[in-house]
């Protein structure tokens, strides 16, 4: 950065122009902690208009923590089916239990307090503390980590400590310590809506004069990432038991999907001749079958590859498995009142339900 003066007058330009063209979201026109809690939980790792309308069905919902803490964690997965990541739901349930138990309901207010619930990280607990309680902690996302990266021309890799730190030094230079919560909603808007990964408007830029990453013709290849996590490849079969309109599942006990539900599954690549021998693997005793189908989809998640196929398997008995942890349901309420993976909710848009 080339002069002093214009490191202190970033936060004030970054606060102008949030002015002027921050969007209007719902979360950012209340101070209830609860709320402000909802929407980060449900913006990690999501976009803001995917999030939007979940953030609006648990409001709805769950207008209170109270409401929330008294929830069954089965509808609190159900509402959330579809955003991935479950354990973020899983956590959210505990944590408003948890409130409600120890602090009688109220949000704590305390920095270390609200780090220390479960689910909260460093920039989850900075944002709730500066937007609720507008106290003086910045937050540091991905958007804020590409935006100062740029803006200070900082190469180190940002997925590493020495990274890191340059960028938190850098952040407390701007901070604008009076006003906490305008500045961090500033810096995060900028970051997701002016200077994106792909295509930055740096033309339009406020700050296209003093970016060093601009003047160094570098915008693309900052950040520097060091490593990239490793993709694994994994393969699921799922055998869907049809038999008078019932279905056959199983609740997960482990894993990301954990209390989530699913159709038997064999976490093997099984083609389509070797499949009657695994059903019958499955039963007590041998039943007439007919497949109807072979449903093929890939799923990538942040560090997995998910080959999965599913097999529609209508049966002309009344099954008795071998695993005792699967049980029957009508095959209509596995939409209504089982929180199933996206990937087994894609299958069953072509099942038609
Ligand atoms: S000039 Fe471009 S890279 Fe630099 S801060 Fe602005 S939008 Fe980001």
């Amino acid at each position: 950065m080339r002069f002093f003066e214009e490191v202190l007058d970033i936060g004030n330009k970054l606060i102008n122009w949030y002015r002027e063209n921050k969007r209007e979201l719902p979360w950012r026109n209340t101070t209830d902690p609860y709320k402000i809690w909802l929407s980060e939980i449900i913006l990690q790792q999501t976009r803001v208009q995917q999030g939007l309308p979940y953030y609006e069905k648990f409001t709805n919902q769950f207008p209170t923590i109270n409401d929330l803490a008294d929830a069954s964690e089965q509808d609190v997965l159900l509402l959330w089916q579809g955003l991935g990541y479950y354990s973020r739901a899983r956590n959210m349930h505990y944590t408003a239990k948890m409130i409600v138990d120890k602090y009688n309901g109220n949000f704590p207010e305390n920095h270390n307090e609200i780090l220390a619930l479960k689910g909260v990280g460093e920039y989850t607990a900075a944002a709730i503390a500066s937007f609720a309680f507008d106290k003086a902690y910045p937050v540091l996302d991905g958007n804020v980590f590409r935006f100062i990266s740029r803006l200070f021309g900082i190469e180190k890799p940002i997925d590493t400590s020495t990274g890191k730190k340059e960028i938190t030094n850098a952040l407390d230079l701007i901070f604008n310590t009076q006003k906490p919560a305008l500045f961090n909603q500033a810096i995060m808007e900028f970051g997701a809506t002016h200077c994106t990964p792909k295509k930055p408007k740096c033309d339009t830029c406020i700050f296209n004069m003093q970016c060093e990453a601009l003047g160094s013709k570098k915008v693309m290849s900052i950040p520097v990432k060091k490593g990239k996590t490793k993709i694994l490849q994994v393969n699921h079969t799922y055998m869907c038991f049809i038999h008078d309109n019932k279905t056959y599942i199983e609740k997960r006990t482990a894993g990301i999907w954990k209390n989530l539900y699913q159709f038997p599954l064999i976490e093997e690549d099984i083609k389509p001749d070797g499949i009657t021998k695994i059903i019958n693997r499955y039963l007590k005793t041998p039943l007439k079958f007919e497949i109807s189908e072979v449903f093929d989809s890939t799923h990538i998640l942040s560090h997995r590859k998910i080959q999965a196929s599913f097999y529609t398997i209508h049966l002309d008995t009344s099954p008795i498995f071998l695993k005792n942890n699967i049980f029957e349901i009508p095959l209509a309420d596995l939409t209504t009142r089982y929180p199933v993976s996206i990937l087994t909710q894609n299958y069953l848009k072509r099942l038609n339900l």
